[in-house]
């Protein structure tokens, strides 16, 4: 049986070192990190991320502004209110909630946002610098499965790492990650996608394998090598009728077999999912003590 990775713990020692940091700050006398979210529209699931995200500020000692704007503001005012954000010396870290209403353009916000205040780690900037192994503000999902690694002392040198699904917050961005040359990356990487011919054969050679295409227990025990790290990054609801909520979590791997074969496996829950806000916080702790841009 593989060794849990244990990410709700592991964000939660994220939390406690930051918290433990930001006492030392109040104790000298320092600026307090400030974050501040843009919500707009009342998407139900965007509402409670955003929550999620403010909460945790107030639990760690930082201060947080919550944005919120209709749903039928116009691109030209978002623009704006970024550029006021922007322009704030007290706030030293900037959020826009995803998904958007469809007449804005995610790019244009984006692009917008200043890169030494983009926490999330979606600008072209930041992307650019955590490319060139540069200082960057590591986007939350790739950031926390990072931190997994290293906090579970994986070795990832030499190691192959395969990689299904090359979207631009999770799996392209880790492929980089894995590739640098650092710990944890020196791996040779192999980035799969939906065009990839022969998954499963290559699935089969990797010591540490990333998954994060979308699809429910996509990833079954004879597509895994034995002893190989496996990563789940996949996030789906399925009705359960056993469960006081009528649903209950499940990633993209089946997690009871290939947790048999695997060295070490993350859950879902309590996995990668637990990571992202604890990235967050750290990356706008970052840009309070101007640690990535100086
Ligand atoms: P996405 O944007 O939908 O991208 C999915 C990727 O998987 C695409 O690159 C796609 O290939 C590839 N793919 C689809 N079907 C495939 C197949 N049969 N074989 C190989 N590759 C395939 O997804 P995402 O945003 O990266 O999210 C992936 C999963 O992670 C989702 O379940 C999401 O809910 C979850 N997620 C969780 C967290 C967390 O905090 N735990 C954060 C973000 C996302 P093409 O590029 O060719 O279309």
């Amino acid at each position: 049986m593989a060794i849990l990775i244990d990410g709700k713990k592991t964000s939660q020692d994220i939390k406690n070192e930051i918290a433990a940091r930001v006492a030392e700050i109040k104790t000298e006398g320092g600026k307090i990190p400030h974050l501040a979210a843009i919500l707009v529209g009342s998407d139900g699931a965007s509402q409670t991320y955003v929550g999620a995200k403010v909460k945790a500020c107030h639990e760690i000692g930082f201060e947080s502004t919550l944005v919120r704007l209709d749903e039928t503001i116009s691109e030209e005012e978002l623009l704006a209110k970024v550029e006021d954000i922007n322009a704030n010396p007290d706030i030293d870290g900037l959020i826009v909630q995803l998904p958007l209403p469809k007449h804005i353009s995610v790019e244009k916000v984006t692009d917008k946002i200043k890169p030494d205040k983009d926490v999330d780690g979606f600008t072209p900037s930041n992307v650019g610098r955590m490319a060139l192994n540069w200082p960057a503000y590591v986007a939350a999902t790739p950031y926390g499965i990072v931190e997994l690694l290293k906090r579970y002392n994986i070795e990832t040198s030499g190691k192959h790492c395969v990689v299904i699904g090359r979207s631009h917050i999770v799996g392209s961005p880790m492929s980089i990650l894995m590739a640098r040359n650092g710990y944890p990356g020196n791996a040779t990487v192999t980035l799969t996608h939906s065009r990839t011919q022969n998954l499963k054969e290559i699935a089969q050679t990797a010591d540490i394998l990333i998954v994060a295409l979308g699809k429910p227990e996509f990833v079954t025990a004879d597509m895994v090598k034995p002893g190989a790290v496996v990563i789940d990054v996949g996030i789906h609801r399925v009705e359960d009728a056993s469960k006081k909520s009528g649903f209950r979590l499940i990633g993209d791997v089946k997690f009871d077999e290939v947790a048999e074969k695997a060295s070490a496996i993350t859950p879902v829950p309590g996995g990668v999912g637990p990571m992202t806000i604890a990235s967050l916080l750290y990356n706008t702790l970052l840009a309070a003590e101007k640690k990535v841009y100086g």
